[in-house]
């Protein structure tokens, strides 16, 4: 290869990988695999060492290199870096829009909303279509120069892409784009600026910080520290091991009329932009919160609301800054889902089966549209990790409808005058002793008769009944009174003991009778729920029912019996045995009966199909390939997706597939549709 070759060659390949970037990284697809993109940096790598003299800053080899720097220099932003305003509702949003109409004069405006991106904001400079500089925000003027940090993030482009012919075509259609800006288009000349956020991916945040725990570094606590802390890193071998990543969402004025076509010439550039769309209403822009709000998960980065801002830039700016926040923009933010607050007591509520539950009383605070007051701390062992005592400021986290709990005590803001939570040696309803039990996680009250536990059983007695109109304090009230001891009480409360107490009138006492005495008609399952086994929830309970058919054959079950039921362990069955040996509880079902409660029987589902394994193949006429396998499980049996010596049955339907030939190849037992469905039925 001649000299000349050599230079020719390696702009080819430049140009080549700057397209392959593109795809990549701005329009989510590829042409060329990850190998072969390699093969070719490689070969550019290999034929600069040839050729240093052909080695330009642009070059995609030169994305990591320089030596570490001793500290960043200072740099001054031309245009400052302004802040945003928040807004929390669609009032504060309303408002906002009102002032924008206020101050523009104008009747109607446009918006452009995008995702508020949670990371770092960063100004990118251009010159002549080379990225010459990259610098932090700081404090809006003057902000810290991080280009070699910068150039190490692939998203981020070495040089502005030229926007092909198609593209301007389509500018000039969509936007009316300006001659003059069309001709810098192709030139490139000048400076140009872009600013945008620089982020880390949610999936690559846990890997990182997954691995950082394991050798024993520091993990980062959300991912907008994790892109700060890689980006201001002074050598740049560090950022560029950080999986960091790009998306604008600003372009300085080129003489583009609108933000909807500053992010439109922003991808032509080579940018991914922030997500984003026009809007003509303060509906659209609401229904778009809400729609963010609810994919937030599923968006494989973190945001915390939209931007909104004025499209059209001319009025933009018109609006002018108040202090170092546009009028123009503002950024409605999904309601905080953390807060923090002081953890001001703590209260051992004792469940239904004894066991006392630490919660912490916390001073009110508001979370995602809620006032907070309690939060969870679940049982002594999380108190122990997390190191909580009475005093200390929490960050509370609330994540969908989950009560609050408590995720990291900020041990800084500790007085030295904090208690610690101690678990009551005597239960905090009935005084008697607490015992802790054999898991040693869990404390339990020895009082089998404890007030707190029977209040608990009532209620949970009282829902599962679907007794509507009673709850906790109705019920609290009601043992007070002498009227509850058990939960076969709630069927025997009369009229005139209820009418005339406080909040009950003749009416509403009569009602609660009336409402409680056309509940005695309950589903064996829902039956076995109220009963409040230990470790029998909902689920459980309709097992055991669709196994057993009637209370009778459960309380007779032996435990080797009860395991058989499908996803009965030994724990749980051992649980049940006990409890139906207990005369205590044997009286209180003979009393449910006595009552008149009427257990509806439930139809016993059998597990004819115990332990055997199915291969289906071919396409089944009666019913569908799901509902098959479910049925199969139902029975006990086991779907397997390939046959072999361990396959029981292979069920064949019409144009069965290879599965049916080794079927017959290792001598299985093949069944017809109908023998199939004569077998689920047997
Ligand atoms: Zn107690």
């Amino acid at each position: 290869m001649t000299k000349d070759q050599a230079k020719k060659r390696i702009q080819k390949l430049k140009e080549v990988i700057a397209y392959h970037r593109y795809l990549y990284h701005v329009l989510d697809t590829q042409e060329i695999s990850d190998a072969a993109l390699d093969s070719l940096k490689h070969e550019l790598k290999q034929l600069e060492s040839e050729y240093p003299e052909f080695i330009t800053p642009d070059s995609p080899t030169q994305r990591v290199g320089g030596v570490a720097l001793e500290k960043f220099q200072k740099v001054k932003h031309k245009e400052r870096m302004l802040s945003i305003e928040d807004v929390f509702s669609q009032p504060e949003f309303e408002q906002w829009v009102d002032r924008v109409k206020k101050y523009s004069g104008k009747k109607s405006v446009d918006f452009y909303y995008m995702t508020k991106i949670d990371g770092l904001a960063v100004s990118l400079i251009f010159e002549n279509g080379f990225l010459i500089r990259a610098a932090t925000r700081g404090d809006g003027r003057v902000g810290e120069d991080i280009t070699l940090n910068a150039k190490t993030i692939e998203s981020i482009p070495l040089t502005l892409r030229t926007p092909n012919e198609r593209e301007i075509k389509q500018l000039k259609k969509e936007f009316a784009t300006s001659p003059t800006l069309l001709t810098q288009l192709e030139t490139l000349s000048g400076r140009i600026e872009v600013r945008g956020e620089i982020y880390i991916p949610k999936k690559d945040f846990d890997k990182l910080n997954a691995s950082l725990k394991k050798k024993g570094e520091k993990t980062f606590a959300n991912p907008r520290n994790l892109a700060a802390g890689s980006i201001r890193q002074l050598d740049p071998t560090i950022t560029a091991s950080r999986p960091l990543k790009f998306r604008a969402w600003h372009l300085a004025d080129m003489g583009q009329k609108t933000q909807a076509e500053a992010m439109a010439l922003l991808q032509m550039l080579g940018f991914k932009s922030a997500e984003g769309s026009q809007a003509g209403s303060i509906n659209d822009v609401r229904l778009a919160f809400e729609r963010m709000g609810r994919q937030r998960e599923k968006i494989p980065y973190w945001i915390d609301g939209l931007v909104v801002r004025v499209d059209n830039l001319k009025v933009f700016y018109d609006l002018g800054v108040v202090g170092k926040t546009p009028r123009g923009i503002v950024a409605w933010k999904f309601a905080p889902e953390e807060a923090t607050t002081v953890v001001e007591d703590v209260q051992w509520f004792v469940g239904r089966t004894g066991k006392l539950t630490p919660v912490a009383l916390v001073k009110p605070t508001f979370i995602a549209g809620t006032t907070v007051t309690h939060a969870t701390l679940h049982n002594a062992d999380e108190i122990r990790r997390l190191g909580v005592k009475i005093g200390d400021t929490v960050i509370l986290t609330k994540a969908g409808d989950i009560i609050p709990k408590i995720t990291e005590v900020l041990k800084k803001m500790r007085t030295g005058n904090e208690k610690t939570i101690r678990v009551p040696q005597s239960c905090p309803m009935c005084g008697a002793p607490v015992i802790q039990k054999k898991n040693a996680v869990d404390y339990i009250c020895s009082n089998k008769n404890c007030f707190s536990m029977e209040r608990e059983k009532i209620l949970y007695a009282a829902r599962a009944f679907e007794i509507d109109g009673i709850g906790s304090r109705t019920i609290e009230r009601f043992i007070q009174l002498g009227l509850l001891t058990s939960p076969v009480d709630l069927f025997r409360l009369q009229i005139d003991q209820i009418s005339g107490l406080e909040g009950f009138g003749e009416v509403s006492g009569k009602k609660l009778v009336a409402e409680i005495q056309s509940k005695k008609k309950i589903r064996l399952s829902k039956f076995l729920t109220a009963l409040s086994i230990e470790h029998v929830g909902e689920t459980t309970a309709d097992t055991l029912a669709r196994h057993f058919g009637s209370i009778k054959s459960i309380s007779n079950a032996s435990i080797q019996d009860l395991q058989e039921a499908q996803d009965i362990g030994e724990v749980v069955a051992r649980s049940v045995h006990r409890y139906f040996k207990d005369e205590d509880h044997q009286k209180l079902i003979e009393e449910y009966l006595q009552e008149g409660i009427e257990i509806a029987k439930q139809a016993i589902t059998k597990r004819t199909l115990q332990g055997l394994t199915f291969v289906l193949t071919g396409t089944l006429e009666k019913i569908t390939r799901g509902q098959a396998k479910e049925q199969i499980r139902n029975l006990g049996g086991n779907v397997s997706s390939s046959v072999s010596k361990k396959t029981n049955f292979v069920v064949v339907g019409s144009d069965p597939g290879s599965k049916y030939d080794k079927a017959k190849e290792l001598g299985v037992k093949v069944l017809s549709e109908k023998e199939f469905l004569s077998k689920l039925s047997q």
